[in-house]
C-alpha cells in the first residue's frame, strides 16, 4: 500500500509497450462507486469478494495478451486466491518502510484520495498492523522490490528484470523461493542467486561433477571466499548417514559456518542430501538446488523435502528445508542416461494428468522431439512440471491434503519396484506400470473413464516406457502392498484419476486392491 504500484505499472506499461489496468479503477468503474464508498457501505468483505472476482475475470482474458495489472495492497491477501494468482502470473510486491508509507499516504490524503484502512486516528499503528497481517502474502511472489528512496525508472527496471526471468515461484511464506528453468541456466543464473556467503559448499557426485563442476565452480570463484567441495558415490545405495558424514566432514574441513552457503548439483540423491545436509549443518544454512535429472528436476527440486535413508527405509531421516533457489538447466539432461531420462517421463506423464491438460497433450504431439531431448521442449516440460508440483506443495506443504495427489500411481507402482527387488525396475519404470494399474483399477471401481487409461497407456508406449502388466509380477507385489507408507491400518489413501485434472485420494481397504490385483494384468 502506497508504494507506488499505479506510478510503477504505468511506467512499466509505457515502457514495455503494454496495456495496463488498475483493479481500483475497475472495481470502481464496475460498481460506479469509489473504494472508499464501497469499504463504508458494504463493508471490507465485500469489497475483497468483487476484487477477487475482477482480478480472476482480468487474469482469464487470454485474448488480450500480456498486461499489467495494479493490485490494491489487500488483493492477494486471501491464501487460495494468491497461489492461484501466482499459478497465472508473475507477481511483483513493491515494499516501503513504515515512514515511507505514512508519508505517501499523507500526500494522497492531501490530493484527496484516502485510503479506507488508513483513515482511522492512529495510521501508524494501522500501517504496521497490516504490514505485519500481509507479511507472508508480500514475501510470496516471483520478487520483492523495496521503493525507498528509488526512482520510479529505477524500480521499473528491477520489476521488469523480474517479469523477464520467468521464474516459478514456490511459495512458501519467508521461506519462498524461485525455480529457475532454461538451458545455460548455470551460466547465466547462478552467480546471481548466491548472495554474500562466509564460504561455499560444492557437494556433487562422480558422475557429475566431471560434467557441470567446472561450470558451477566458475560462478561461485566469483566470490572470494572460502570454497570447500564433496564429491559422493553416486547411486541411492549411498543416501546414507555415511555419505551424509562426508559432506559434513568437507562442510567441517572447509570451515563452513552459519552464514555458508550448500550447493547440491547432482540428481535427486544429491540434491536431496545436500538438503538435509544444510539443515542440519550449525542448525541450519542456505542452500542452492543445481537438479541435473528430469525427476530432480520435475519432483525432487519443488517442496523442500530433503532426506537419507535408514536401512530398508527410505527417506526416514530427513527434514523440510526450502532451498534458496533452485536452477534447472536443462542442458545437463542431454547427458543423462536413456533408462533414467525415460523412466522419468512417467512422473510427467503422472503430472499432466494431475494438473495440465496442455502438458498431456504436448506429450502425444511431441513425443519423438521430447525423447531426443530438444531444449526448447525440455525447458517447457520442466517448466509445466514445477507449476504444477509449485502450486500443490503450496497449498498443502506438509502433505496432509492434496500433496497426495502426487502419489498418483505410486501405490502398485512401489510394490512392484519393491518386488523386483529395486533392481529390475527403476523408479519411473514402476510408476509407468504403477499408472495403468491404478488407472484399471479405478475403472473397475467405476472412477476412470476408460478413455483415459487407453490414452496414457498409448502414450507411455510412445514414449517407450513399460505399460504391459503381467500377472506374475502383480502376485509377486501383492504382499507388498501393505508396506505402502501412506497405509493407514488395513487400508491405503488410494489415488484415483476420472479425467486430466480430476484426482483424488480415497480410503481404500488393502483387501479389495490385494483381491483386484492380478485382474488388472494383460495375459
Ligand atoms: P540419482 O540422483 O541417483 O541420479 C541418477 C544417476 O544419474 C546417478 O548415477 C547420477 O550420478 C547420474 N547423473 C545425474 N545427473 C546426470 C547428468 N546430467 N548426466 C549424466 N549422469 C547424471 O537419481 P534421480 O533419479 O535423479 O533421483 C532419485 C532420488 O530423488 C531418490 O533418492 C528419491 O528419493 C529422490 N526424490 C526426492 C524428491 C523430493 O521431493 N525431495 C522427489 C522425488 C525423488
Amino acid at each position: 500500500m502506497a508504494t507506488g504500484k499505479t506510478t510503477v505499472a504505468r511506467h512499466l506499461a509505457e515502457h514495455l509497450g503494454l496495456s495496463w489496468v488498475d483493479l481500483d479503477e475497475l472495481i470502481e468503474r464496475r460498481s460506479a462507486s469509489t473504494v472508499a464508498r464501497l469499504f463504508a457501505e458494504r463493508g471490507e468483505a465485500e469489497f475483497r469478494r468483487l476484487e477477487r472476482e475482477l482480478l480472476l475475470e482480468e487474469l482469464s482474458r487470454e485474448s488480450a495478451g500480456a498486461r499489467i495489472i495494479s493490485l490494491g495492497g489487500g488483493a492477494l491477501v486471501d491464501r487460495a486466491l494468491r497461489v492461484e494468482v501466482l499459478h497465472r502470473a508473475v507477481v511483483v510486491t513493491l515494499a516501503a518502510s513504515v515512514e515511507t508509507i505514512l508519508a505517501r499516504a499523507q500526500a494522497d490524503k492531501a490530493g484527496h484520495n484516502v485510503r479506507p484502512l488508513l483513515a482511522g486516528s492512529d495510521p501508524e499503528r494501522a500501517v504496521l498492523r497490516l504490514l505485519h497481517e500481509r507479511k507472508d502474502a508480500y514475501l510470496e511472489a516471483h520478487g520483492v522490490v523495496t521503493t525507498d528512496g528509488r526512482s520510479i525508472s529505477d524500480l521499473a527496471q528491477e520489476v521488469e528484470r523480474i517479469y523477464r526471468s520467468d521464474t516459478v515461484v514456490v511459495a512458501a511464506a519467508e521461506q519462498t523461493y524461485q525455480v529457475y528453468i532454461g538451458p545455460g541456466q548455470i551460466g547465466a543464473r547462478l552467480g546471481q542467486l548466491l548472495g554474500s556467503p562466509s564460504g561455499t559448499l560444492l557437494v556433487s557426485d562422480e558422475n557429475v561433477m566431471p560434467l557441470y563442476g567446472p561450470r558451477t565452480r566458475a560462478a561461485l570463484d566469483q566470490l572470494a571466499v572460502v570454497h570447500a567441495q564433496a564429491v559422493l558415490t553416486p547411486g541411492e545405495e549411498h543416501k546414507s548417514l555415511a555419505g551424509l558424514s562426508h559432506i559434513y566432514q568437507a562442510a567441517f574441513n572447509g570451515g563452513m559456518d552459519r552464514k555458508s552457503l550448500f550447493v547440491g548439483l547432482g540428481g535427486g540423491v544429491v540434491t536431496d542430501m545436500t538438503g538435509f545436509a544444510a539443515a542440519t549443518w550449525v542448525r541450519g544454512v542456505a542452500w542452492l538446488g543445481v537438479p541435473t535429472t528430469l525427476l530432480s528436476m520435475v519432483d525432487a527440486s519443488v517442496g523442500g523435502k530433503t532426506a537419507v535413508d535408514f536401512e530398508t527405509a527410505k527417506n526416514s531421516v530427513g527434514a523440510f528445508w526450502q532451498p534458496r533457489g533452485v536452477i534447472c538447466d536443462v542442458e545437463t539432461l542431454r547427458t543423462e542416461t536413456d533408462r533414467a531420462f525415460l523412466g522419468a517421463l512417467s512422473e510427467v506423464v503422472k503430472t499432466a494428468i494431475i494438473g495440465d491438460p496442455g502438458l498431456l497433450e504436448l506429450l502425444e504431439s511431441q513425443a519423438d522431439r521430447i525423447m531426443q531431448r530438444d531444449l526448447t521442449l525440455l525447458r517447457e516440460v520442466v517448466d509445466r512440471c514445477v507449476r504444477v508440483k509449485a502450486r500443490i506443495v503450496a497449498l498443502d506443504e506438509r502433505e496432509s491434503g492434496i500433496r497426495a495427489h502426487l502419489n498418483l500411481g505410486h501405490t502398485i507402482g512401489h510394490a512392484l519396484e519393491a518386488s523386483g527387488g529395486y533392481t529390475a525396475l527403476t523408479h519411473g519404470e514402476a510408476v509407468s506400470l504403477g499408472l495403468v494399474a491404478a488407472l484399471r483399477f479405478g475403472q473397475r471401481r467405476g472412477h476412470t473413464d476408460p478413455l483415459l487409461t487407453e490414452r496414457v497407456l498409448q502414450l507411455l508406449k510412445r514414449l517407450q516406457l513399460p505399460h504391459v502388466l503381467s500377472r506374475r509380477a502383480l502376485e509377486a507385489a501383492k504382499s507388498l502392498l501393505a508396506h505402502d507408507k501412506k497405509r493407514a491400518g488395513t487400508s491405503v489413501r488410494f489415488i484415483y484419476a476420472r479425467n486430466v485434472g480430476d484426482v483424488w485420494a480415497e480410503p481404500t481397504a488393502l483387501v479389495d486392491i490385494e483381491s483386484d490385483i492380478t485382474l488388472l494384468a494383460d495375459d
